[in-house]
């Protein structure tokens, strides 16, 4: 179990998150600018006294995760765009990780963007210490077939330690089987994503997030420099050029990706193009029950 201080952190971390969620989904409209919503998430979670604990992430329609918006990134929101706004921060290691999804100046797809909150929601009602994987994943299932969608076998819930956002147990949005419970003193990410297409992921373009993977000797004595302050701001967490305060820091990526210092994610892409709907809470399982630390 987290002691006082720890949960107090936790608890700061994914009430920042969940303020900077709704920040992002409120500046959603025809027009704007993916990168000015990225750059005011991530500025009020900085304002706040946290850290990033990945770029914020805006995936739009098919795209179901792992796209942020690059340096000086022209893109701009349309009308009928199903967009996702996922964003993290994190306080002394501490994460708070949320999602919503919002659509822009139509209501086509409000059913499928409802159904993966209806699912999350429902999930969060029982929660807690004891509940097998297999029991949240087959609500989720059972939610989002009821209104006639499925949801993304492939993308999952996780667990959360400090400083490691995708530690230990992964959560399913199917019934997997698994006996594996969810237990006190956890932290967990529960994440379904809804679609109307085949229920399934691929690898698509890299979508401008990177990781720390290897230490190695880099020739280039700016790119070094670089590679300390990346490893100051963003400890062992994701991070984007876009965020960082450091000059030419979209070649320093570049150089260090070279080098395999770095490793890129790829945008996740649902296999039959179907529009893509996520909504996401992090929960603290006291001695019982889940509690939602990303309200804000
Ligand atoms: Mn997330
Ligand atoms: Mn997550």
């Amino acid at each position: 179990m987290l002691n006082e201080d720890q949960l107090s952190k936790l608890r700061t971390a994914g009430k920042v998150a969940g303020a900077a969620r709704e920040l992002g989904l409120s500046m959603v409209k025809e027009g704007v600018k993916l990168y000015d919503v990225a750059q005011e998430v991530e500025g009020y979670i900085r304002e706040h006294g946290c850290g990033l604990a990945f770029p914020c992430n805006i995936s739009i329609n098919e795209v179901a995760a792992h796209y942020t918006p690059c340096c000086g990134d022209p893109k701009v929101f349309e009308i009928g765009d199903v967009v996702k706004v996922d964003c993290g921060a994190e306080l002394d290691g501490y994460v708070g990780d949320t999602a919503g999804t919002v659509e822009v100046g139509t209501a086509a797809y409000r059913d499928l963007i409802e159904i993966s909150k209806t699912a999350r929601n429902t999930v969060a009602e029982f929660i807690g210490d004891g509940v097998t994987l297999s029991a949240i994943g087959k609500t989720v299932e059972s939610v989002m077939r009821g209104a006639g969608f499925v949801p993304v076998s492939n993308l999952c819930g996780h667990q959360i330690e400090p400083y490691n956002l995708h530690a230990g147990l992964s959560v399913p949005s199917y019934d997997n089987e698994s006996k594996e419970t969810v237990k006190a003193g956890m932290v967990v990410a529960v994440e379904p994503f809804a679609t109307n297409g085949a229920g399934e992921v691929r690898n698509g373009r890299p979508g401008n997030i990177v990781r720390f993977v290897r230490d190695r000797k880099i020739p280039d004595q700016k790119a070094a420099e670089f590679l300390d302050y990346v490893k100051g701001e963003f400890k062992t967490f994701p991070f984007c050029a876009r965020s960082c305060d450091f000059p030419d820091a979209e070649r320093h990526v570049k150089t260090l990706l070279r080098h395999g210092v770095l490793s890129g994610y790829a945008q996740l892409v649902e296999a039959k193009k179907g529009i893509v709907s996520q909504h996401e809470y992090t929960f603290y399982i006291d001695s019982h029950r889940g509690e939602v630390t990303t309200l804000p």
